[in-house]
């Protein structure tokens, strides 16, 4: 018998909602099987951040090449960088019967509903805009008019909610984990029935 494959979860919504921060979460949590698919990123590693951890640190060079192959399911450049999913891990791991989760920002999630239509599409919102700025500028990494870059994309991105299956508000990391993980059942049993 055919392996049944596994389920596609996007993770999207506006960057410094903490799209990063619930995903570990609920890597860690790790009851369901997930698995998180690493992107490719010209964007230089972050204090702490590892390559093939955190991201595949790639030159622009390597990132046209990786487009180019078709290596990659999208990309989309963000705030002067570019960043996308490497398609062989997703395909790989989608046929082996397992769930994997990307954690992208809304342009490569509108390309991936190109591609995979039947993807479960989940917008993490903040509870307020007001919120989302305090949260980038405390995170501390990014330089002010970049903060102002980052609210000005999060302002475009968050009209786009509607093409999405659900919206979770990430008041607290616990409760939007919670939510998350609500949703991933209830889309096995929905597979299942069909
Ligand atoms: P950061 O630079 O803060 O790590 O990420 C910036 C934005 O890029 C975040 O919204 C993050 O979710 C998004 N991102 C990370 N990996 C990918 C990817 O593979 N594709 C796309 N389209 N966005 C990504």
């Amino acid at each position: 018998m055919e392996q049944e494959k596994g389920i596609l979860i996007v993770l999207s919504g506006p960057s410094g909602v903490g799209k990063g921060t619930v995903r570990k979460a609920i890597m860690k949590r790790d009851d369901h099987k997930l698995h998180y698919s690493i992107s490719a990123t010209t964007r230089k590693p972050r204090e702490g951040e590892r390559d093939g951890v955190d991201y595949f640190f790639k030159s622009k060079e390597e990132f046209q090449r990786m487009i180019q192959n078709n290596e990659l399911l999208e990309w989309a450049e963000y705030v002067g960088n570019y960043y996308g999913t490497p398609v062989k891990y997703v395909n790989d791991t989608l046929t082996e019967g397992k769930d994997v989760l990307l954690e992208i920002e809304v342009q490569g999630a509108l390309q991936v509903k190109t591609h995979f239509p039947e993807a479960v599409f989940i917008f993490l919102v903040p509870p307020s805009l007001a919120e989302l700025q305090e949260r980038i500028v405390n995170r501390g990494t990014e330089a002010e008019h970049m903060v102002k870059h980052r609210m000005l994309a999060a302002r475009e991105e968050i009209e786009l909610m509607d093409k999405y299956d659900y919206v979770v508000v990430n008041d607290k990391v616990d409760d939007a984990c919670d939510k998350i993980k609500a949703i991933i059942i209830a889309e096995h049993l929905r597979k299942e029935r069909i």
